[in-house]
């Protein structure tokens, strides 16, 4: 049978104004901001799709190809400096199960990346009214499972030590030593911004036994990583 031809119109809609559709805007932001760039991790890729950006930014438009505010004087990266510092830290043996450290829990996001692709994750931000509306995003998205710890990263945090993966997501002069001494010495892998207050490079640190391999990447730009074993700041 022939469907009768409705136009958009009709229904209240123009081209300019579709219904929201964060499903929609998620599969274009990781084929034009992910895939487009070389994340090519499917895991990586799938995570993205899923996990609801829209709940942990605000503003109008949460896919954006940008960073965001996300309160306290602090920004989210864009969506793909997220991906790339997911793909670059991915555990020997993957993600599922895999002791995570996050330091700069921010609004959340990254962490809930990080449990979508099945890692058991520790996040510690220093600043407690972040770390209190993060607890809230994730709950609100579903990830019950992200421990979210106030105090200094730099410091990182020993009892869930050793970590298969660690992700700074603020920048600093050079990688704090406790986190070198928390990294899984069988194939721990680090990602963290190193360098000065305007821009860092992204430096991947990856752990056999005593030996420590580190290699310079791209550069980029993150907010200060303040602490004992970083940038001095309030
Ligand atoms: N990963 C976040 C964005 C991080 S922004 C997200 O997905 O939204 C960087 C965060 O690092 C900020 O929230 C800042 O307060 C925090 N931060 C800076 N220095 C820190 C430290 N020493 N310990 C813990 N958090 C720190």
């Amino acid at each position: 049978m022939r469907w009768p031809r409705i136009s958009r119109r009709r229904w209240g809609w123009s081209e300019a104004s579709s219904p929201p559709d964060p499903a929609r805007d998620r599969a274009r932001m990781v084929a034009e901001q992910l895939e487009a760039r070389g994340i090519s991790d499917p895991d990586v890729l799938q995570a993205f799709r899923i996990v609801p950006r829209h709940t942990f930014v605000d503003g109008d438009e949460p896919y954006g190809d940008h960073a965001m505010p996300v309160g306290s004087g602090q920004t989210i990266s864009q969506p793909y400096v997220v991906g790339r510092m997911t793909q670059l830290g991915r555990p020997r043996g993957g993600w599922d199960g895999a002791r995570t450290l996050e330091i700069g829990t921010g609004s959340g996001y990254q962490a809930a990346i990080l449990s979508e692709l099945g890692a058991d994750v520790t996040s510690m931000e220093r600043h407690e009214s972040l770390a209190k509306d993060a607890r809230q995003r994730l709950h609100d998205a579903g990830y019950d499972n992200v421990e979210i710890v106030v105090g200094d990263g730099t410091e990182g945090w020993p009892a869930g030590s050793p970590y298969r993966s660690i992700l700074v997501t603020a920048g600093g002069p050079s990688v704090p030593q406790p986190l070198l001494e928390q990294l899984d010495p069988d194939g721990g892998r680090l990602v963290m911004p190193v360098g000065g207050r305007e821009h860092q490079l992204l430096t991947l640190v990856e752990r056999n036994g005593d030996e420590l391999r580190s290699t310079e990447l791209e550069p980029v730009v993150f907010v200060p990583l303040i602490g004992r074993y970083g940038l001095r700041g309030d």
